[in-house]
């Protein structure tokens, strides 16, 4: 095994099923795996480094994704299983403890280590869970040792962030059974806009309010049957699980996307902690009408022009609804990896009669759909944009959406506006 500073998974086979109005699909799908949430991830958690088990794609993967950090010390890098790795001629674990104990000597300010599985982690049966207890024991008191999987056999896109916080909600320390309510956002977010929600909770009068992922592992939020959670991504599936063990309670709500997204998701924290409507009102409604007004801007281009989603990010739900609802866009077909139904209730119900929601992917099937329905813009992974643009369709690559900050009121506009982009390239290249 070596060490070095990573592509997409494909899945199945089956016939389309339709399930309550959702056309389930179980084909071949085109969606990066679970690693790729370590871009942002490693962003976000100052203290914490994560050391991906896997193969020489896997870095690559991993290194064109992030860039190259030049004058950084990194906070992410790939422990390469080698080929006598796979043929058993040497002890994965041994090598793998070796690396640890290299890394963990040169950066004690480490402070959490994600062990990440991989396809080749998995398909060699290298059992992290073990390496982590073992040597979490050994690193107790200087780094605590996690591990999870972001492997393409087990996950896509953004799973990899859900399933990394979910390791992190046993650690979480217990809230005391008679502590205040205390309001609990989960999902990575910019810092920016983190800070931006933290300041409009204060301003509400809410407080404490804590994070998850905490951008320091010693800032771990406690949680119990005090904590009322707020979802900031729609993909949290296991995190909300291993939340709701704990005692946590979910505040339902839409997805702070645009104007009327972020004050419905504010507005399910303010009902949960008592903040007087009219003291709403004037909390939210500068940050609201300034959303309004940015979006404005793209409206005219985004107006009564049609859309489709292809599965990526599971973010897919929300945006169309934000898109048909603020910005006055038709979706047709929003297709997701995975729906959940009760995370994205309130969601769907906002969502035309006519629009076609997806789960799962056959691509060749969702293609021919793209090309009978015509969208004017189709939002998909960056290994469909290009052949689809040859065919002249305008696409959107849904990893900048994941990239970009475009929760809240100060970017909605800058949300919309990476719809109206490719419209307007469009309409140029045509004149
Ligand atoms: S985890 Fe699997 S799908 Fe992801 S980069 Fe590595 S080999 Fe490819």
């Amino acid at each position: 095994m070596s060490i070095t500073q990573t592509l997409p998974a494909n899945g199945s086979d089956c016939a389309p099923v339709l399930n309550k109005g959702v056309l389930r699909e179980r084909g071949q799908r085109e969606v990066f795996c679970g690693l790729t949430g370590i871009v942002w991830l490693h962003r976000k958690m100052q203290d914490a480094f994560f050391l991906v088990v896997g193969s020489r794609t896997c870095a690559h993967l991993l290194q064109s994704a992030a860039g190259v950090m030049i004058f950084a010390e990194p906070r992410f890098a790939t422990a390469i299983i080698e080929e006598r790795d796979l043929a058993g001629m040497a002890d994965c674990h041994d090598e793998l403890d070796r690396i640890v104990d290299k890394l963990l000597t040169r950066r004690p300010e480490i402070k959490t280590l994600f062990l990440v599985g991989s396809c080749p982690s998995e398909v060699i049966k290298m059992d992290l869970a073990k390496a982590a207890q073992r040597l979490g024991t050994e690193y107790a008191g200087q780094t605590r040792i996690l591990n999870y999987s972001g492997s393409g056999i087990e996950t896509t896109f953004t799973e990899g962030e859900d399933a990394c916080l979910a390791t992190l909600v046993p650690e979480m320390p217990v809230a005391r059974p008679d502590a205040a309510q205390e309001l609990l956002i989960v999902g990575a977010l910019p810092d920016i806009v983190e800070d931006q929600f933290l300041r409009l909770f204060a301003e509400l009068g809410i407080e404490p309010v804590h994070c998850l992922p905490a951008r320091r592992a010693c800032d771990l939020p406690s949680v119990g049957p005090n904590t009322r959670y707020l979802l900031a991504q729609p993909f949290l599936t296991e995190t909300a699980l291993a939340l709701e063990d704990r005692g946590a309670q979910r505040l339902d709500a839409l997805f702070p996307f645009g104007a009327e997204g972020t004050t419905a998701w504010l507005r399910a924290a303010a009902d949960a902690f008592g903040v007087d409507e009219m003291h709403f009102n004037r909390v939210v409604a500068p940050g609201r009408e300034r959303a309004k007004r940015a979006i404005a801007h793209s409206r005219e281009r985004l107006e009564g022009k049609r859309i489709t989603f292809l599965p990526d990010s599971q973010l897919e739900v929300p945006l169309a609804r934000f898109l048909a609802t603020e910005a006055g866009m038709i979706p047709v077909e929003v297709g997701t990896p995975y729906l959940h139904r009760q995370h994205t209730a309130r969601e769907l119900e906002l969502l035309p009669e006519s629009t076609r929601i997806s789960e799962g992917q056959d691509v060749d099937k969702q293609l021919d759909r793209v090309r009978e329905d015509k969208p004017d813009l189709t939002v998909c992974g960056l290994g469909l944009a290009n052949p689809l643009e040859s065919e002249g369709f305008t696409t959107k690559w849904a990893i900048e959406l994941v990239f970009s900050p475009i929760h809240g009121f100060e970017q909605a506009g800058d949300l919309a506006e990476l719809f109206a982009r490719p419209l307007r390239r469009r309409d140029v290249l045509r004149v």
